[in-house]
């Protein structure tokens, strides 16, 4: 394991560990992949809203993504410029909308006609032209879990291109929207190219279309989506953002001015978080041994949600040539609580502690009080 904990004596369980030094290196290396190029990233808030994060990522230069009103005022407490955070959503509120234009935020990622006309009508009401991008739903497979491809026809977001001329219509002909771009976002933990260099062709192709008809889109947002490496996190702290950006920066076809916009949220702060537990009860099943945690699934909800892994370690074993074999739960009543089956680990005993790592996105943002449970803490080293 990567990292030693400070002395525990006292310290209450489970909690978010996050490697600071990893994220600052990890929003580094991105910035000197896009240096000098038209790329300009935006950080996806829900993937971890903790404000610590958040003023990290904003004092290194980048926007923000955000989904709610609620990561919008986030995102502002924590120092990232207004003109740098878009919005996106399905049902965004009008109280939200209203909310976004009074702080000038730089783009609302429109995912339907229906909304385009709310915005327009808010943005006469608050007497502010709007700048809005149009969510365009490309039809691609993404080749990820089903529950975080969005990208597919079936799936509820975005435009659907064979309605994105009447939208594109709607848009232009209101003077309270100004016509921005176009927005898209396939899925989440893809970790091959091919869907991204897909997108790339699906987009150029529609802005030639576009082109052909005299118009232009300044800002082409391809979303978020790129993958970490949840089974040997040690080995790839940091994913392959050199691949990811050359990717993008020669799959896209811009005229000049135009600018890539991306949106990236598990790539960033993922390897950075290891969520901290102690083991509560090693229970001898019929067959199997039961290593109940005291983090479950309302501390880090992406194995019952998504049926996710964590690399689970033990935090200094006692030896670690002497391995046993474990289903590692969690304390809390669904079936679903369970972090690992048949998971070959050190053995340990009750009160060691248990790491579960690449727990830094959609982690503690997921976090609930399910079974009246605590909340789990934070930690931030380095
Ligand atoms: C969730 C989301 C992202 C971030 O996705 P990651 O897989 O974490 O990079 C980006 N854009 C939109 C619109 C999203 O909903």
């Amino acid at each position: 394991m990567i990292f030693k904990l400070p002395c525990m004596d006292g310290v209450r369980t489970p909690f978010y560990y996050y490697d600071m030094a990893l994220l600052r290196s990890t929003l580094e290396e991105i910035k000197k992949c896009i240096a000098g190029s038209d790329v300009h990233v935006h950080y996806a808030v829900k993937a971890n809203g903790n404000p610590e994060i958040l003023k990290v990522i904003a004092q290194a230069g980048f926007g923000a993504d955000c989904v709610s009103g609620g990561e919008i005022a986030a995102a502002l407490n924590a120092g990232f410029d207004n003109a740098s955070i878009f919005y996106a959503g399905v049902g965004k509120t009008d109280e939200e909308i209203l909310f976004g234009i009074e702080k000038g935020i730089g783009c609302f990622n429109v995912e339907s006609i229906e909304e385009l006309e709310v915005i327009a009508e808010l943005g006469e009401k608050a007497q502010r032209k709007v700048p809005v991008a149009l969510r365009v739903n490309p039809n691609i497979d993404a080749h990820t879990h089903e529950y975080i491809t969005t990208g597919l026809e079936e799936n509820k977001f975005g435009i659907d291109m064979r309605c994105l001329d009447k939208a594109v219509d709607k848009a232009l002909a209101s003077e309270w929207i100004d016509l921005t771009g176009l927005h898209f976002h396939i899925g989440s933990q893809i970790t091959i190219t091919e869907p991204f260099a897909l997108l790339c062709e699906r987009i150029n192709k529609i802005t030639e279309k576009y082109r052909e008809k005299g118009i232009e889109f300044k800002i082409l947002n391809v979303g978020g989506g790129l993958g970490i490496d949840y089974d040997t996190p040690d080995e790839n702290p940091i994913p392959d953002f050199k691949g990811y950006f050359d990717t993008l920066i020669s799959g896209m076809h811009l005229q000049p001015g135009q600018e890539i916009h991306c949106e990236l949220g598990r790539a960033i702060v993922a390897q950075c978080g290891s969520l901290i537990s102690r083991v509560v009860y090693i229970k001898e099943g019929i067959g199997r041994k039961f290593l109940i945690l005291d983090a479950g699934m309302n501390d880090l909800m992406r194995p019952a949600l998504y049926g996710a892994h964590h690399k689970i370690e033990v935090v200094d074993p006692r030896d670690e040539a002497e391995t046993d074999v474990y289903d590692v739960v969690g304390p809390v009543c669904e079936s679903s609580d369970v972090f690992g089956k048949d998971e070959k680990i050190p053995a340990v005993r009750r009160g060691d502690l248990v790491a579960l790592r690449s727990a830094g996105a959609y982690g503690e943002s997921m976090a609930s009080e399910y079974n009246m449970r605590r909340l789990p803490g934070s930690l931030f080293v380095g």
